[in-house]
This record gives structure tokens, sequence and C-alpha cells, in this order.
């Protein structure tokens, strides 16, 4: 089936570069469109993350039809090629063998767009577009071999062929349509939402990297409540976060920014799910949440940080001095903390963020660059040692204090409190 393009597109440097590559490709006598995603969001006015290319050319094609390529995904048929600055992927068009491992193809057989479109996940994700046929509209001609843009204009996500053999031969495709049908506000068909919940409750050999990157791109979405509502329906929070099966209603994930961090969406989603945080369980969350999602040591310790400032802000602000409120109010995480402590006590946080205001407007400001290093201590005559750092500490206290505000007072004091603490 085909049909008109029916919407403008974003003249992006993605769709140049996507656009310069088939017409090269189809200068050399080759079939080449869009392909995938990038056609679905077209289609529904969005702009597209990235543009992949499909065509018959095999890879040793590609390599020589185009300068600058890297064969990272050859074996699949995937190359990428740079132009103008961007990558784009170009695959050839392939027909994918059994999974047995349910991460990928055993075999890939380059074929057909038609069975190219059929070894694809979503209907709504197996479009073509071939922009040098005009015969259609302006922008090109659309191919539709398994029914999409029926389904685009349903707003469904539907598997392409039998639901029960695509999510079985690859669990992933669960989670894909999770974060898919949260981010384009799309339902999942009735037979693909049933062949999740027989086929893929176990994520069964989806490596915790790929799970983990898939929690990333719906928590990076502004649709990530939408997201989770589904995971837990789904019952798919249980091998996700490898934990007992809950439903929790995204109460403080909602109300968080749409460009909240990563941290602080998961931090979020810990709290919705009833983490007491400011005791122990907190510390084992993070480890566990670490492998399940495969997390770097940035985003560990981002979400352990902010675990640990809520309390912090919400039990122990009150009693802390001059120095130490402006210390925590000018770490890394404090504003992603005081966000979720704003979700659970607006009033408190709201008080916070006045003193904040307070400590911002005192003469040295909430964290000024230190008066003096180690180097000027040693300056001084006093040997590098362990006191060292608790003497810079107590100076660097005693300039958030504003008890000093020159270099020349800061010396002074540190002669005075090494003689005292003799270091
Ligand atoms: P996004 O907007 O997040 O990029 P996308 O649909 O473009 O969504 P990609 O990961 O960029 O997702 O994949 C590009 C295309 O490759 C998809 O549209 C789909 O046709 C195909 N695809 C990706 N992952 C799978 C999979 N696990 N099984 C089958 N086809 C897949
Ligand atoms: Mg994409």
């Amino acid at each position: 089936m085909s049909a008109a393009i029916p919407t403008q597109f974003a003249e992006t440097p993605g769709r140049r570069a996507a656009a310069e590559i088939i017409a090269t490709l189809r200068n050399a006598g080759h079939i080449a469109y869009l392909a995938g995603g990038c056609v679905r969001d077209e289609l529904l006015g969005r702009v597209p993350q990235d543009y992949d290319v499909a065509t018959d050319a095999t890879p040793p094609v590609l390599t020589k039809l185009f300068r600058k390529t890297s064969e990272v995904g050859a074996s699949f048929g995937v190359v990428l090629v740079k132009v103008h600055g961007v990558v784009t992927e170009v695959a050839t068009f392939r027909a994918d063998g059994t999974y047995t491992d349910k991460r990928r193809p055993d075999e890939v057989r380059f074929s057909t767009p038609e069975d190219d479109a059929a070894r694809r996940d979503f209907t709504v994700n197996a479009l073509f577009l071939d922009p040098a046929d005009t015969s259609a509209g302006p922008h090109g001609r659309i191919i539709d071999f398994v029914g999409g843009l029926a389904d685009l204009e349903k707003r469904v996500l539907r598997a392409v062929g039998d639901p029960e053999a695509r999510l079985a031969e690859d669990h992933l495709r669960a989670l894909r349509a999770v974060r898919l049908s949260a981010k384009l506000g799309f339902e999942i068909d009735g037979a693909t939402r049933a062949a999740i919940t027989r086929h893929a409750r176990d994520l069964a050999g989806v490596s915790r990297e790929r799970i983990g990157d898939e929690v990333r791109a719906m928590m990076s979405h502004p649709s990530r409540t939408g997201a989770v509502t589904t995971l837990d329906e789904l019952e798919l929070d249980a091998p996700v976060l490898r934990e007992p099966h809950q439903t929790s209603p995204p109460r403080t994930l909602a109300r968080l920014r749409p460009e909240a961090s990563f941290g602080a969406c998961l931090s979020a989603w810990a709290l919705d799910r009833g983490l007491d945080v400011g005791t122990t369980d907190a510390h084992l969350l993070v480890s566990r949440w670490r492998i399940a999602l495969c997390l770097s040591n940035d985003e560990r310790t981002s979400l352990s940080n902010i675990l640990q400032t809520i309390p912090t802000i919400e039990r122990a602000w009150t009693d802390l001095g001059t120095a130490a409120r402006k210390r925590l109010a000018s770490a890394s995480v404090f504003s992603d903390a005081l966000d979720l402590v704003s979700v659970r006590n607006s009033g408190h946080a709201d008080r916070v963020l006045d003193d904040v205001e307070v400590l911002r407007a005192t003469t040295s400001g909430l964290s000024p660059r230190p008066l003096i290093s180690g180097d000027d201590l040693i300056g001084l005559g006093l040997s590098p040692g362990p006191g060292f750092k608790v003497l810079l500490d107590a100076l660097y206290d005693a300039q958030l204090e504003d008890r000093i505000a020159s270099r020349e007072a800061a010396l002074a004091l540190a002669l005075e409190l090494a003689g005292s603490r003799g270091v």
C-alpha cells in the first residue's frame, strides 16, 4: 500500500544528510528510502530524533559509494555514512532470521523492502518514504506493507505480524512498546498487549544494558509518567527493576519538570514505589538499581546523593549553620533534591528556598572561590598532611560565614588555627 505524504517536514541537518544519501544511491541505480521511526515521526508532524535510510545497496557498495563510512554493523547490513558532519545509519533491506538468543537474529539475509518491513517491530515503525517519487505529492511517497498508515491514523501501536511470535523472539520490544506508546500517546493494541503479558514479563535474554537504555529513554521524555504507569500495568516493573511487582501511581514523577535529570526521575520513581529515604533501604535500592539498569558511576552517584540529600533537607536543614547550609545548597544535586522535597512538602521547600536566597545575598555569596589554597598554607611554612584539609575546611567555613573577607585575613586565621591545632 502506498500514499501521499500529508505533512511538511523539518529541514534539519539530519534530514538534509539523509536526503543527500538517498539521492546519491538513486543516481547509482539503487532503491533508497527513509525508513522506520523517522517516517512515523514526520507523518505525525514531529521532528525525528534520527533519520535512517534503507536501501538495496549492500555494505561493500555503500563503502565504495561514500567517502566517509564506518562499518560498525556491516555484518547486520548496517553502515554509518557521514555527510556534512552528520552520521546516518544506512541499512540494506533484510529479512531477519531466527532469534535464539532473543537479542540479535542468528543470521541476516539481504532481501526486499517488503521483508524489511516485516522484520520491524511495530506497524507504525515499518513505513518507508521514497522522497524521489513525487507522483503522489511534492514530498514523496509513503510505502506501507503492513498497515502502518491505518494504525498511525488510529494511534495504535501494533506488532508487525503475529504479536505472540514477535514478542517472544525479542523481549526488548515489550519495553519499546511501553516507551513509544507513552511518547507518541498511542494505545498498545490488545493482541500486542496480551503477547507482552504472556511472553515478555521476564524480559529473558535482554541485557541489563539495553533495559537501562530503554528506561533512560523513557525517563528523558516528558511522557515518563505514562511509561511508568504502563510498565506497572503490564507488570514489567518487576523484571526491569528486579523487585516484586507493585502498582504505584507515579505522583512524584508526575510533578517533576519536563527536563528533570535522570537521577531526579529515578529518585522520584523510588519515592513513588514507597522508598523510605534516610534508611538503609535507600542504599540497598541504589545497589539494586545500579545492576538492574546498568547505571554509570555518575548516574549511581547522582541517585545516591539525591536520595541522601532529601532527608537532610527535610529533617536537618533547620538545625544547620550558615556554612553547612551554603555547602549543601551549592551541591550539584541540591536543586534536584529540593524539587523532590517540594513535591512532598511544598511549604518546607519554599522556606528552604527563601533561606537560600538570603544566603546568596550575603557578602560572600553561596559558593565563593576559596580565599586561600593548600599552596598558600605551604607558603606560610606549614607542612602538608592530614590536618591540611581540616584547616582549609575551617577557613572556608569562616569565609562562608563572612568572618573573613580577604586573603590577608585568611592567612592570619590560618596561622592562628594552625598554631592552636599544631598543624
Ligand atoms: P526513536 O524515536 O526512539 O528513535 P525509533 O522507532 O526510531 O524510535 P530506533 O531505535 O531508532 O527507534 O529504531 C529505528 C527502527 O528500527 C524502528 O523504527 C524499527 O523499525 C526498527 N527497530 C528498532 N528496534 C527494533 C527491534 N527490537 N525489533 C524490530 N525492529 C526494531
Ligand atoms: Mg529512531
